[in-house]
Formats: C-alpha cells, sequence, structure tokens
C-alpha cells in the first residue's frame, strides 16, 4: 500500500474519530509511517474531524524533527516512539475520549486487565474472552520525552501491545496499517466503555 493511500485512510480516520467525540477542542493526533525513516503526523492545534492531507507535516522518526519547520503535535515524541520500538507499526492513533480518560483514573495500578468480552477479538491475535487483555497504564507528563523514556523502559521489560492509556488523558494505540489500528481504537473504546459501565452498576 502506498503512503498516499495510508495518508488518504488516515484522514478518513481522523474524520471518523471527530465524529465519536474521541478528539475534542483540537485534542489527540494521528499519524502513519511515510517512507524510510518518517512519517506524516497531525498539524498542532487543529480540528481532526476536518482535517486535510495538507495538515500532515512530515517528522523523522529518529529526531521528531519537523524538516519544513512546521510544528507538529505536542505529543509527536509518542508517535515517534512507536515507530522505533515496534518497526511493523505502521499507523498511530492518540484520542481523548470521555471513556480513556475517566477510566485510566479509576484504575489506580499500572495495568488495565480487560476479561471476559467477546470483542477482546478485535484486537489482533486475541481469540478467546478467556484470555485477558492487559492495557498499559502510565501517570500523565507535561514533559514528553521524560513520558516517553518511561514508557521505553517499561516496553523493554514488559509487554506493550495495541496500546497504552495516560491517566487523566487518554489512549494512544497503533496497528501495521491504518486501517487495524483504527480497529483497534474502536475494539479498545468499546471494551473500556464496557469496562466503565460494569464499574459503575457493580461498584467495583
Ligand atoms: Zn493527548
Amino acid at each position: 500500500m502506498t503512503a498516499t493511500s495510508q495518508l488518504a485512510q488516515l484522514v478518513a480516520a481522523c474524520h471518523w474519530i471527530g465524529q465519536q467525540g474521541w478528539a475534542p477542542a483540537t485534542g489527540g493526533n494521528m499519524s502513519v509511517r511515510a517512507g524510510e525513516g518518517f512519517c506524516l503526523l497531525s498539524e498542532s492545534g487543529k480540528d481532526k474531524g476536518s482535517l486535510t492531507s495538507d495538515d500532515f507535516i512530515e517528522v523523522e522518526i529518529a529526531s521528531g524533527q519537523a524538516p519544513s519547520g512546521r510544528r507538529p503535535s505536542a505529543e509527536t515524541g509518542l508517535h515517534t516512539l512507536i515507530y522505533r520500538l515496534f518497526p511493523e507499526a505502521g499507523a498511530v492513533l492518540h484520542t481523548h475520549s470521555v471513556n480513556s480518560t475517566v477510566l485510566s483514573r479509576l484504575e489506580k495500578s499500572a495495568l488495565l486487565r480487560i476479561q471476559g468480552y467477546e470483542m477482546q477479538k478485535s484486537l489482533s491475535g486475541q481469540q478467546s474472552h478467556l484470555d485477558t487483555v492487559e492495557i498499559a497504564l502510565f501517570d500523565n507528563d507535561q514533559d514528553i520525552a521524560a513520558l516517553a523514556t518511561r514508557i521505553e523502559t517499561w516496553a523493554k521489560q514488559r509487554s506493550l501491545r495495541y496500546g497504552f492509556l495516560l491517566r487523566g488523558h487518554g489512549l494512544t494505540c497503533w496497528g501495521k496499517d491504518v486501517q487495524e489500528a483504527r480497529r483497534h481504537l474502536e475494539g479498545l473504546e468499546f471494551l473500556f466503555n464496557c469496562e466503565m459501565q460494569r464499574r459503575l452498576l457493580e461498584r467495583v
């Protein structure tokens, strides 16, 4: 698949994310791997529901710098981290949904454990509701470089798969291409919604 068609799919995914209300008030950022050593990342301060392909900036994965001098998202360092950690990752989606924001505060431990849901199978490689999906949770930080270091350390010592939650902030997830990243986002958001409602009703 060409970088151009992946960018077109990413723009469509951004419009869908905007419609879901998962990137309010210009929040969130999205990217796609584009060629050797680069990704295309959404420009800071733009409404994600009405982005066009011109709103994506070429960023060097190794340095996090944009050769054009335009300003990519404040959270660029988290996108480039994922591309560096996982050579198979082709797209990264970062959203600020209510469910990911609240659930990440309710869960006090370093892992959100999801078990018992058929929709776990929306995540690549998951085959049964009897298995447990573990989503890592990190305390939010305005220092993105420090946050990226903490996430990198975790990834090297433990497992980091599908995505991670930033406490009181949102979800970052990825896939081998835009289509898979989008399915992971939708699946995780569904599971977070179920888990929120279960905790509310069971008062756990
Ligand atoms: Zn964010």
